[in-house]
């Protein structure tokens, strides 16, 4: 594991760690399922925090990724449509996907990075004129202490905050950093317990309570790459539907197509299979998207059918019918007047 070291104006206090019982001057991690139970200088399973001193963050403040992308991206299709987003990626991840497309951040801490404390990005992103943040590309959760300030701080100043997680969070901390954010994207990766504890080293029935807990509160948006013979069965992709139409059929499902990478090298999966799942999902979700195949994307009126967003490549956004009625952060249908699911 990479060391750096913390910047001298960064200070934090590191929380969600508790003494170990039995475990002479070890601590247990109580961010998320793992619960890791860690001794002196040991990391846990994230590799981001560590047991030194009752509880560390040694990648505290440092940021692997700095980009400017269109909100699109994250991917969220029903949050601010059309805005650019000062992303931010860390290094790190509770989780280990075999087939993680961003492995290089999250599975090792030796990638190149850069400190910043919360102040220097918020500052950076109103000099860009921007008016929102994402914490994304790796796992952001784990830096839940780094998150929580920077969120703040991004508020008092109007900003809104984008989560994009794996949401494989306790509920403590889910409950403490939700209220913080604006939108969020949540992966949900499979519908297998199973397959989530042995081969992504994650927790299903975390993720599912996250979503619960995020809808009640902010906007959601899930997304789910679809890996051949790994969970692109028709019964597992309703599974999946059927779960996110429990919390609101109004919820934006997007369903990728993989492309190999990290240690996963079936072929990648292809479209009829991605259009198959949409359709399917269409009978359960109001709005389903693809991503990764040339699929257009489109958003229209659920009860005029007016074409409210048109969606082009590398992200083009049209916002054609859609207008903002009254001050309730919601967009209208600007042929019927119907209120959408579309928020800014
Ligand atoms: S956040 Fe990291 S250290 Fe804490 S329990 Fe999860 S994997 Fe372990
Ligand atoms: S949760 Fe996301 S970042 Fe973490 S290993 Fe899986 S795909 Fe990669």
């Amino acid at each position: 594991m990479n060391s750096y070291a913390i910047r001298a104006d960064a200070q934090y206090s590191a929380r969600f760690f508790k003494p170990a019982d039995g475990l002479d001057g070890g601590v247990r991690c109580e961010l998320c399922p793992h619960r890791c139970l860690l001794r002196g200088g040991e990391a846990g399973f994230c590799k981001a925090r560590t047991g030194e001193s009752g509880g560390a963050l040694p990648f505290y403040g440092f940021v692997s990724s700095v980009a400017v992308d269109p909100i699109e991206k994250k991917p969220l299709f029903h949050y601010r449509p059309g805005e650019k987003i000062f992303s931010l990626g860390f290094v790190g991840c509770n989780m280990q996907c075999p087939f993680c497309q961003n492995w290089r951040i999250s599975q090792t801490t030796d990638s190149a990075v850069q400190a910043f404390v919360p102040e220097e990005i918020v500052s950076k992103a109103t000099e860009l004129g921007l008016k929102q943040i994402a914490y994304t590309y790796s796992e952001p959760l784990i830096h839940i202490e780094y998150l929580a300030e920077c969120m703040t701080l991004a508020r008092e100043r109007g900003m809104a905050n984008v989560l994009v997680t794996n949401g494989c969070i306790n509920d403590k901390a889910a409950a403490e950093i939700i209220p913080l954010v604006d939108a969020v994207n949540v992966d949900l990766k499979c519908f297998s317990e199973v397959n989530y504890r042995k081969i992504l080293g994650g927790s299903l029935s975390a993720v599912k309570h996250f979503i619960k807990a995020a809808s009640e509160c902010v906007h959601v948006e899930v997304t789910t790459l679809i890996i051949p013979d790994f969970n692109d069965g028709a019964a597992e992709a309703d599974e999946c539907a059927g779960f996110i139409a429990s919390v609101s059929n109004s919820i934006p499902w997007h369903i990728s197509a993989y492309y190999p990478a990290y240690k996963w090298d079936v072929p990648p999966t292809k479209a009829e299979t991605i259009l198959e799942i949409k359709k399917r999902a269409g009978q359960k979700l109001l709005y389903c998207y693809t991503g990764n195949i040339n699929d257009g994307n489109p958003t229209y009126c659920i009860n005029c059918g007016a074409l409210l967003i048109r969606r082009g490549c590398s992200y083009k956004t049209e916002i054609l019918e859609l207008v903002k009625k009254n001050e309730d952060g919601v967009y209208y249908c600007g042929r019927c007047g119907t209120r959408t699911a579309i928020r800014y």
